[in-house]
C-alpha cells in the first residue's frame, strides 16, 4: 500500500496523520500516513532508506528540517534561491526526491481577500515558516515590513534576500501599526514559552495571523480577539499547505467542503 510520512524532531503534536487520514478515508485512496520523529543527524538515513521503497510517496517537512532538507533532494524548482525552505519532499518514480514548498499557498490562502500591496506587515520570525511568508509577501507586494526576530541580522538577511523594505528588529521591539501581524516563531506552541508581544499600537482594522496551531487558541491570538482584532489560526494554514500536499502525494483532491468537519476533528 502507498503511504507518506510528516517527519520532524519532535514531532508527537503532529496534527498531519489526522488531516490526511481524513482526506484518505474520505476519498477511498488507499494508502496511509504516519508521523516518524527523525533527528537532524539522521535525515540522510532516512531519505536513503525511504527512497528504495516504491511504496513511499514522500513526507512533509515540519520543524527543524525545513531548510536543512533542501541539501537531501533535487531542488528542481529552485527553491533555494527562492522560499529558501521545503514543507514537502515527493519520490518520483524514477527514485528522485523532489523538495516542494505548500507552505507559501496555505499561509496565503487565508488571507487572499485582504489588501497588502504596499500595506505594512509585521512578521515575527526569521525560519522556514518566515521565509515561506516573506516569500509570498513580496510577491503581493506588501511593504515596508517590519520583522521581530531572536537574532535581528538574521531576520535583516531574510528582508534583503526577498527584497522587501523595512526593518529587523529583536522580538522585544514594539509592534507598529500594520494591516498585518504574523508570528512565524515556535513561541506559544506547546512546550515553549509564549510570545509577549503588545498588540495596543494596532488599528482595529489589522489582521493578526498565528501559524502555531498546536494549540489553536494561542496567547497572542487570545490578546487579538481580546482587543477584538481578526485573527487567522494556525489551522487555517496547515489545512491549506496539506491539501496542496496530498493531492501530490495520493493524486486526488481533498474534500475541503469538508473543512468544518476536518477543524472540529483536529480541535476535538
Ligand atoms: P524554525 O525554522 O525552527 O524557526 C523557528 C523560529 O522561532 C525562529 O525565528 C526562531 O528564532 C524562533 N524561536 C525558536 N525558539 C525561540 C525562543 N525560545 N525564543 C525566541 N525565538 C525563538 O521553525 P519553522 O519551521 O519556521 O516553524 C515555526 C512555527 O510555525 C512552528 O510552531 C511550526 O509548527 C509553525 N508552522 C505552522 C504551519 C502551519 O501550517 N500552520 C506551517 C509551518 C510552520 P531564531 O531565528 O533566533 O532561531
Amino acid at each position: 500500500m502507498m503511504y507518506a510520512d510528516v517527519i520532524g524532531d519532535p514531532i508527537a503534536h503532529s496534527k498531519s496523520p489526522l488531516i490526511h487520514g481524513f482526506w484518505l478515508d474520505a476519498t477511498g485512496v488507499a494508502g496511509d500516513y504516519r508521523k516518524v520523529r527523525v533527528t537532524a543527524a539522521d535525515l540522510g538515513v532516512y531519505f536513503a532508506e525511504r527512497r528504495a521503497d516504491p511504496n513511499w510517496r514522500g513526507c512533509n517537512v515540519t520543524v527543524p528540517h525545513k531548510v536543512a532538507v533542501l541539501d537531501h533532494v533535487e531542488d528542481r524548482g529552485d527553491l533555494r534561491g527562492s522560499i529558501g525552505a521545503a514543507n514537502l519532499v515527493l519520490r518520483a518514480e524514477d527514485g528522485a526526491l523532489i523538495g516542494i514548498n505548500t507552505d507559501v499557498a496555505g499561509f496565503y490562502a487565508p488571507i487572499a481577500g485582504l489588501e497588502l500591496e504596499g500595506r505594512p506587515v509585521t512578521v515575527i520570525g526569521a525560519g522556514g515558516a518566515a521565509r515561506a511568508i516573506l516569500f509570498a509577501l513580496a510577491r503581493v507586494g506588501a511593504g515596508p515590513v517590519t520583522l521581530l526576530n531572536r537574532s535581528p541580522l538574521k531576520g535583516a538577511a531574510l528582508l534583503a534576500a526577498f527584497g522587501l523594505k523595512g526593518r529587523a528588529l529583536p522580538l522585544d521591539a514594539a509592534i507598529p501599526p500594520s494591516a498585518l501581524v504574523v508570528n512565524a516563531t515556535t513561541l506559544g506552541m506547546v512546550g515553549q514559552p509564549p510570545l509577549m508581544v503588545d498588540l495596543s499600537g494596532l488599528d482595529e482594522d489589522a489582521v493578526v495571523y498565528d501559524v502555531v496551531y498546536a494549540p489553536v487558541e494561542t496567547p497572542l491570538l487570545a490578546q487579538a480577539r481580546g482587543r477584538g482584532l481578526d485573527t487567522v489560526d494556525g489551522l487555517d494554514m496547515l489545512i491549506g499547505q496539506a491539501a496542496v500536499a496530498f493531492e501530490l502525494l495520493f493524486g486526488a483532491a481533498p474534500p475541503r467542503d469538508r473543512d468544518d468537519e476536518l477543524r472540529a476533528l483536529l480541535l476535538a
